[in-house]
């Protein structure tokens, strides 16, 4: 049996938020959970935290402080700025999901903007993902282009993440992260705007202060260098038969263009309150959104993260390796927006975070060409023995909320 240590760099303590359900485990201290050190934090932030409240919790009380006209004034403002009489004035990377429709509807109808939407393609559209995507255009009336990489290397790259990392979205990521920029650089749209700010799932405190998004452009010297899939590029073209080219949609716009036709990242989340479930209710009655008809696997709603098979995935392995998952994620966000105790939630976790999502299975091992048994071996390879205890024949967190 192996001994008691934490992967991933995670603490070794799982302790859990005392406002909502988020455990500590949540990589890169993105939650940060501030017992003790109220005094230190209040100086670094100019807001105060209490015992155990996860920074996302932290910024919903924030949110109640803030002067929303104030705010809206400021995005009035940004936007005249930006505001052509000709051609596209702002890019906003959709899925086609609740959040990102209600930002480029609101923007096109309310505020006056011209705005082109970029999709990165999901691995595998589910059903109701390809209606919703559809719908933006054909109900919502706003123009999109989708952007689909490569499914070859798209494939392989999601295998690798999936084999190496137990992270199967992060080519899907890597690339939604590049998109945005890149077609801004191309289009001649300096200003582009994403919906919900990070804050809301918890985020480092300090970049709440600003609209613009810091990190959303990142760089790279040597294409070769970078990783995909927890394995160098140079390594994945001479393992496979792909060329250096092939990989031009992975590759980040150069900061020196970005900064040449002063490119901005914004997010809404900023000057207008956000709330998931006002998104969906607006989505639905503006950009033709629908719902999935029934729950989806690992959690108890119906409609957030619903576009790509391999999402479901993704927060499979999230449970596996951090000891939270999809349960956890929604319950704790609409315990912080009032729509469940946090009472409610913890039944929710306990009942739905552990279900595995048998639903897109076949799909999933077909898409990334693996048998079921190395796909559990991978899964149980990425148990943390911190959070894992095998007994009775199977896999029980060793802490649960
Ligand atoms: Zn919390």
């Amino acid at each position: 049996m192996r001994k008691n240590f934490s992967l991933y760099g995670l603490p070794d303590k799982v302790e859990f938020c005392s406002v909502c359900v988020m455990s500590n485990q949540k990589p890169n201290s993105i939650i940060e959970f501030r017992g003790g050190k109220e005094g230190v934090d209040k100086k670094r932030t100019g807001i105060s935290f209490s015992d155990n409240v996860c920074s996302a919790c932290n910024y919903a009380k924030e949110k109640e402080k803030i002067n929303w006209n104030e705010r809206e004034k400021k995005l009035k403002k940004l936007l005249s700025k930006y505001r052509k009489k000709n051609g596209y004035d702002v890019l906003v990377p959709s899925s086609g999901g609740k959040d990102s429709s209600f930002a480029a509807h609101i923007l096109k109808y309310k505020y006056g903007m011209n705005p082109l939407t970029i999709t990165w393609a999901p691995n595998m559209f589910t059903k109701i993902g390809w209606k919703n995507f559809s719908s933006l255009s054909n109900i919502g009336g706003i123009d999109n282009i989708l952007y689909t990489p490569n499914g070859i290397l798209h494939r392989q790259l999601t295998k690798l993440a999936f084999e190496n990392l137990a992270h199967p979205f992060q080519p899907f990521i890597v690339g939604q992260k590049v998109i945005g920029p890149k077609l801004a650089e191309k289009f001649n749209i300096p200003l582009i705007m994403y919906g919900e700010n990070q804050a809301e799932y918890g985020n480092d405190i300090n970049d709440n202060k600003s609209s613009q998004m810091s990190n959303k452009f990142f760089s790279v010297k040597d294409i070769k260098e970078i990783k995909l899939g927890g394995m160098k590029v140079k390594d994945i073209i001479n393992q496979n038969k792909f060329k250096i080219k092939e990989f031009e949609p992975y590759i980040p716009t150069p900061i020196s263009s970005i900064k040449k036709k002063n490119i901005q990242v914004h997010y809404l989340g900023y000057f207008i309150k956000w709330d998931p479930q006002e998104c969906f209710y607006y989505a639905s009655e503006n950009t033709g959104f629908s719902p999935n008809s029934e729950r989806t696997q690992g959690s108890y709603s119906k409609y957030s993260s619903i576009d790509d098979k391999v999402d479901w995935f993704h927060w499979y392995t999230m449970f596996i390796k951090f000891g939270f998952g999809r349960a956890t994620t929604d319950a704790s966000q609409e315990i912080r927006n009032k729509k469940i105790t946090r009472e409610e939630g913890i039944n929710l976790v306990r009942k739905y975070d552990s279900e595995f999502p048998s639903q897109y299975f076949r799909d999933f091992l077909d898409y990334i060409s693996i048998d079921e048994k190395k796909f559990y071996k991978i899964i149980d390879d990425h148990r943390s023995p911190h959070l894992w205890k095998f007994s009775n024949k199977k896999w029980r967190l060793k802490k649960q909320i």
